[in-house]
C-alpha cells in the first residue's frame, strides 16, 4: 500500500508537520474542521469538514486509501481525537498523534484550575471584573450566566452575530502571538484576569507569559479526556515513527 498521510489539523504544530511533510515529498491530506473563514494555506493538499463520526471517517481512510493519520488537533478537539482512536482501531491504520505539553505553574504564578467551561463559568461567581477570555468563539455564550463581568474575546474571525454577552469587547487576531503583544492588550483593556484552556505549545503561550509579567492570576481550564494513544513531540518524532510503521496492505 502507498503511504499517504491524512494529518489532522488546526493547530501551529499540524501546519509545522504539513511542512515538514511536503520538504521531504511525503504524500498527505490535511483536514480542517472548516470552522474558519480563511484557514492558513498548506504545503499540500486540504480538504474541509468534518467527517461524519468515527464510521465517516473509517469510510475516509479506506476510500482514499489512507495509509497513517496524525492526529495534529488542539488538546481540547477531545470529540475529533476520539473519532480518530475508534477508526484507526477500526481500519488498522496507523495513528500518532502530534502534542505537546501542558503549561505548568511556575512559583509565584496565581492559577485557579477548573476541569471544564460550566466550572469556569461558576467560578466567576465574583465582583464584576474585566476578563480576558481567550477560549475561541465556541463556549462563549455559556458566560452570560456572568454577567456582571466585562469580556474581552479574542477571535480569528469577526463575529457574524454578536456575542450575548452585556458588556463585550472583541479583537480579532490570529496566533502564534507575542507576548509584548498580549502585555500590550492586557494593558490597553485593563484586564483583571486571563480566563483560558491549558492548550501548551508555543502558539498561543504569549498570554501565559505576559499574565506573568503583569501579575495577573488566570483561571486555567485542564485538559480533557484523550485517548491512549502514541504521541510524538515534534514534526521530526512523527518523521521517526513513520518509519517505524512501514505502510501496509489493510487487506482490502
Ligand atoms: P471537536 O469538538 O473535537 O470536533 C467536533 C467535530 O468537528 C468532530 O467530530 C469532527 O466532525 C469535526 N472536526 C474536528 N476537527 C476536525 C478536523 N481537523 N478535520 C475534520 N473534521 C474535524 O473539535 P473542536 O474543539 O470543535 O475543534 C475544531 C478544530 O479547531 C480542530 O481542527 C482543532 O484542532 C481546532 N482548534 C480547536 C481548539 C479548541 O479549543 N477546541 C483551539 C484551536 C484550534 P465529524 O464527527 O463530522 O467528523
Amino acid at each position: 500500500m502507498a503511504q499517504h498521510l491524512l494529518i489532522l489539523g488546526g493547530t501551529t504544530e499540524a501546519s509545522a508537520l504539513a511542512q515538514t511533510v511536503a520538504d521531504q515529498g511525503i504524500r498527505a491530506t490535511f483536514s480542517y474542521a472548516g470552522r474558519v473563514a480563511n484557514p492558513r494555506q498548506q504545503p499540500v493538499p486540504t480538504r474541509n469538514g468534518g467527517f461524519g463520526g468515527a464510521e465517516g471517517l473509517a469510510r475516509y481512510i479506506r476510500d482514499h486509501n489512507i495509509s497513517h493519520v496524525i492526529d495534529a488537533t488542539h488538546p481540547f478537539a477531545a470529540q475529533m481525537s476520539w473519532n480518530a482512536f475508534h477508526a484507526c482501531t477500526e481500519t488498522g491504520t496507523p495513528l500518532t498523534a502530534l502534542t505537546r505539553p501542558a503549561w505548568q505553574a511556575e512559583p509565584g504564578d496565581n492559577w485557579q484550575h477548573v476541569p471544564d467551561i460550566d466550572a469556569a463559568v461558576a467560578a466567576l461567581n465574583t465582583p464584576a471584573e474585566r476578563i480576558m477570555l481567550a477560549l475561541g468563539r465556541m463556549h462563549l455564550e455559556a458566560f452570560a450566566a456572568q454577567p456582571q463581568h466585562h469580556y474581552v474575546l479574542r477571535l480569528v474571525d469577526a463575529p457574524i452575530e454578536t456575542p450575548g454577552l452585556p458588556h463585550h469587547t472583541v479583537t480579532v487576531a490570529r496566533g502564534p502571538f507575542k507576548t509584548a503583544d498580549d502585555i500590550a492588550l492586557f494593558k490597553t483593556h485593563a484586564i483583571d484576569r486571563i480566563v483560558c484552556k491549558n492548550a501548551g505549545g508555543r502558539g498561543a503561550e504569549a498570554k501565559i507569559h505576559a499574565a506573568r509579567a503583569l501579575g495577573l492570576p488566570i483561571l486555567m481550564i485542564d485538559r480533557p479526556n484523550l485517548p491512549q494513544r502514541t504521541e510524538c513531540a515534534t514534526p521530526d518524532a512523527v518523521m521517526t515513527w513513520l518509519n517505524a510503521h512501514p505502510a501496509t496492505d489493510r487487506g482490502v
